[in-house]
């Protein structure tokens, strides 16, 4: 299977081809039909399975499809569990869509000031990717976070979330999102508690295993 084949833009592809991804993984070939189709995905996957990129490429693919409406709008979130997987996230989000006008935003904490971070928010990234505190504070106390046009819900390596403590943070973020929305849930293993993440958080899912 080649990229070309998995009904993406071409300013999409160019991105790709400009990150040197010959073909896709398996866990990209699995999850990314399913996602451009606008499914729930529940997908065991671990670091290095090309993951990242699984739930980039349709966030961006969405993103492209709303450009006609005129306002800003926040329309994906991506939840990890540490600032350097938000940060490696972002940095794949930049390198994807080089050749596309999606502005994208980090949102963890130490980076930034509260303040700056709020205004940045404000501005309505098309997609923010962070972590759980640092998120919520922007949806609770600075109310600088506007979920309402929220189309897109990744929730990172579900496993860990749970594992850092993380799972009062991601509730209340996921509550705060708007129930009609697309959720993707990724995680290296499964056991009771990321289950109960999953009726949370999903409807429906198509379940991915590779
Ligand atoms: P991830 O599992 O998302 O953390 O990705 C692991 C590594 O694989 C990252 O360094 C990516 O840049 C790389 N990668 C992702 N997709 C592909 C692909 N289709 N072909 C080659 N490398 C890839």
């Amino acid at each position: 299977l080649l990229f070309s084949q998995l009904s993406l833009s071409r300013p999409l592809l160019r991105g790709v081809a400009s990150l040197g991804y010959a073909s896709p993984t398996p866990v990209q070939s699995s999850c990314i039909p399913p996602a451009l189709a606008r499914r729930d995905l529940c997908a065991s996957a671990v670091t290095g399975s090309g993951k990242t990129a699984a739930f980039l490429l349709p966030i961006l693919e969405r993103c492209l499809q709303a450009r006609s409406s005129a306002a800003p709008a926040t329309r994906a979130l991506v939840i990890t569990p540490t600032r350097e997987l938000a940060a490696q996230g972002l940095s794949m989000l930049l390198g994807l869509a080089k050749f596309t006008d999606v502005k994208s935003m980090l949102v963890v904490g130490g980076a930034k000031n509260m303040p700056a971070q709020a205004a940045e928010l404000r501005a309505r990234p098309d997609v923010v990717v962070g972590t759980p505190g640092r998120l919520l504070d922007h949806i609770t106390n600075t109310a600088a976070f506007d979920l309402d046009d929220l189309e897109i819900l990744v929730l990172d390596e579900a496993d860990r979330l749970l594992e850092l403590g993380f799972v009062e943070e991601v509730t209340e973020i996921i509550k705060a999102c708007p129930a009609k929305r697309q959720t993707m849930l990724f995680s290296a293993t499964f056991g009771t508690k990321v289950d109960d993440l999953v009726s949370l958080s999903l409807k429906r899912p198509v379940r991915v295993k590779v």
